[in-house]
């Protein structure tokens, strides 16, 4: 096998809530489980959309942030070591004659495995690219779209567009550490926390930040990758350039089903149907949960993908270990046994 080529149980497509969960549900059966998720985190919508949040509908906490609930669920999923793939979306599958499915992703990688469980959520969370002529030759080198480690870009002169909260809370972290910080909004307002937003203008007002607004991202300059400059316009056209080495647009995520289109499963825009009693779609072997999963009277809730991911490991578990019989065992009986049964171990 190269780097590139993997061997699990099961693929989990999705590192949301319920994704992560699968590997845990997987996990209990003896059955290891790779997991991929486009997004560069784990978390899904919990992570991308609302980590400050309180939950308060997760049986068992009264009250729990979306963030935490992730980290929690990180942990107990940790004793079944899953391999992760974040960054990366799952683009196609095939299946060999004796029922193995081989999935790829958009990298190239490629997964074997003998059931899929797809926890795909809304679909793939992409984010938002501005249209700039050229950005693609820079991504990576001179833009992002998120931020790993804020060391990363020390000293570098950053320029940010956007005006939510991922904008404003990153040009304030980045702060300590870059050489110059602008935040280009087409408007003049933020959509941001309140308290982060005066801590800004706070920032702006002693000139450690500069506010360009309203302004817009009009253009970028640099070659071969290496980013010199952004170009920002006024609301009447008039232009200029920030010498920049970083351009961090953050204009939101957008969610997106269409690798499922040519799968077979009957996708539609929103939802993949399948059998509620076994969480399996109209393709063997591939089974589907959580937000994702649609079939009558469904609720889509966390605690609703939880079980549903558990049934469809359960229901997985006949195409991992052909002919061997499942006994059910509560957890507390069973305890946590790893992955040493894997059957791709
Ligand atoms: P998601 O969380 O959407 O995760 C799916 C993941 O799959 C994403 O990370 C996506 O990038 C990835 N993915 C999709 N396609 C691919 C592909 N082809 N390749 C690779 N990766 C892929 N629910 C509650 O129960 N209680 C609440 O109080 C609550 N509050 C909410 C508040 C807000 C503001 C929002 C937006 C939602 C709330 N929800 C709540 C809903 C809850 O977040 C969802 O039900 C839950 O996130 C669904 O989990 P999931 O794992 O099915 O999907």
């Amino acid at each position: 096998m190269t780097a590139a080529e993997h061997q699990a149980d099961v693929l989990i497509v999705g590192a949301g809530p319920v994704g992560l969960f699968g590997v845990f549900a997987c996990g209990q059966l003896g059955m290891r489980a790779m997991v991929v998720d486009a997004l560069p985190e784990a978390g899904g919508q919990c992570t991308a959309l609302y980590p400050e949040k309180p939950i308060y509908d997760i049986p068992g906490r009264a009250s729990i942030t979306a963030a935490r609930l992730v980290d929690d669920l990180l942990e107990q999923v940790a004793p079944f070591r899953p391999e992760f793939a974040f960054g990366e979306r799952v683009t196609g599958v095939v299946e060999d004659q004796d029922g193995t499915f081989d999935a790829t992703t958009g990298c190239g990688r490629r997964i074997r495995v003998r059931a899929i469980l797809v926890a795909a959520g809304a679909g793939a969370f992409e984010p938002k690219r501005p249209p700039l002529p050229g950005i693609e030759a820079f991504e990576g080198t001179g833009v992002f779209y998120h931020v790993k480690d804020p060391e990363t870009f020390r000293d570098a002169r950053i320029v940010i567009g956007g005006g939510g909260d991922s904008a404003v809370d990153w040009a304030l972290a980045l702060l300590p550490v870059a050489a110059s910080v602008t935040l280009v909004h087409r408007r003049p307002k933020f959509r941001a926390a309140p308290d982060s937003v005066r801590k800004l203008r706070e920032a702006s007002s002693l000139g450690r930040i500069r506010l360009a607004i309203p302004r817009q991202l009009a253009g970028l300059e640099g070659c071969d990758g290496r980013l010199t400059g952004v170009t920002i316009s006024d609301m009447g056209g008039m232009q200029e350039t920030l010498p920049a080495d970083v351009l961090l647009p953050f204009y939101g995520l957008s969610t997106d089903l269409g690798a499922f289109a040519d799968w077979g499963l009957d996708a539609g825009t929103a939802t993949i149907p399948i059998d509620p009693l076994t969480c399996e779609t109209c393709r063997p072997g591939v089974f589907a949960a959580g937000d994702v999963a649609g079939y009558p009277g469904k609720l889509k809730l966390i605690l609703s993908g939880f079980a549903e991911i558990t049934t469809a490991a359960h229901a997985a578990y006949a195409r991992v270990f052909p002919g061997k019989a499942l006994h059910f065992e509560h957890s507390t009986t069973k305890g946590r046994p790893g992955a040493e049964q894997s059957a791709a171990a």
